[in-house]
């Protein structure tokens, strides 16, 4: 055996296969998998707004503001108990919520929902005057309807008040009853048809601003989607954060960065129809 043939016999060996462990191996998947037309397509759409509802940045967070893109439960109209369409916050234009408290409720819870009311509206920069008032027959009569023994029914309320008051102005009741549904709650509130309720006993100012937020379009907590926005200071575990706007009250009451810009750009948007909202 040549020198040469001797090179040529150790490069055609087969090397032996080494052996590779289990965690580095390749894995394949079958060719056969593939995304039919129709779901590639729903997926090239849907992608970007599931992406932008678990991450955003700043920017595009106030544009989606601007545009309804973050807050599409702001937009759905309402029926009242006669069966009436009412578009979602006709009551916009009026300026102007009321506060009053069920018979029973005592001054103190009513006056504190009231504080709160405003003192949210003041911290947005709104010109909407808030305005507390004793409950009128109409509303006296569709608190009854609600209240049973044990509970208050939003709902119920909700739908009475819309055929009773229209979109004349949106306003925030404080009840003495948990709620029927859910009856974990201590407040409800929702923007379009412009109604926050509130439970005596849990009533104060913090109270009165978070449903008084939402009551202003905020439709989300500040521990829900989305996870992240880039652009704020904020805790990167969403429980961790302690804003007034959590699901669960914490012990620091500071509307976000995220809450405050969410409700002004929501505003804001609403003003391209020539109408002023602001101060
Ligand atoms: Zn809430």
């Amino acid at each position: 055996m040549t020198d040469t043939q001797a090179v040529q016999d150790s490069t055609e060996a087969t090397p032996p296969t080494p052996k590779v462990p289990w965690w580095k191996q390749e894995i394949k998947i079958s060719e056969k998998r593939s995304f039919s037309k129709f779901t590639r397509w729903l997926l090239i759409i849907t992608l970007p707004f599931i992406l932008l509802n678990l991450f955003s940045v700043k920017p595009l967070w106030e544009v989606g503001w601007r545009t309804r893109l973050y807050c599409l439960s702001n937009l759905f109209p309402v029926r009242s108990a006669s069966g009436a369409k009412f578009a979602a916050g006709a009551w916009m234009p009026s300026k102007r919520i009321v506060v009053y408290g069920a018979p029973g409720v005592k001054d103190d819870a009513i006056a504190e929902a009231h504080e709160g009311m405003r003192k949210i509206t003041e911290e947005i920069g709104l010109d909407v005057t808030v305005e507390r008032t004793s409950p009128s027959p109409e509303a006296l009569a569709s608190l009854q309807a609600a209240t049973s023994e044990t509970s208050f029914d939003f709902d119920t309320f909700m739908k009475r008040r819309l055929d009773d008051r229209g979109s004349q102005y949106a306003e925030m009741v404080v009840v003495n009853r948990p709620f029927t549904d859910p009856d974990w709650a201590w407040g409800l509130a929702y923007f379009p048809p412009g109604l926050a309720v509130l439970q005596e006993g849990k009533t104060d100012i913090n109270l009165g601003r978070h449903e008084g937020a939402h009551l202003l379009g905020y439709d989300k907590h500040d521990d829900e989607l989305p996870w992240i926005i880039f652009g704020y200071q904020e805790a990167l575990i969403p429980g961790d954060r302690d804003t007034l706007m959590m699901l669960l009250p914490k012990s620091r009451n500071t509307l976000s960065p995220r809450a405050h810009d969410a409700i002004v750009n929501f505003w804001r948007g609403a003003e391209r129809d020539g109408r002023r909202y602001f101060k």
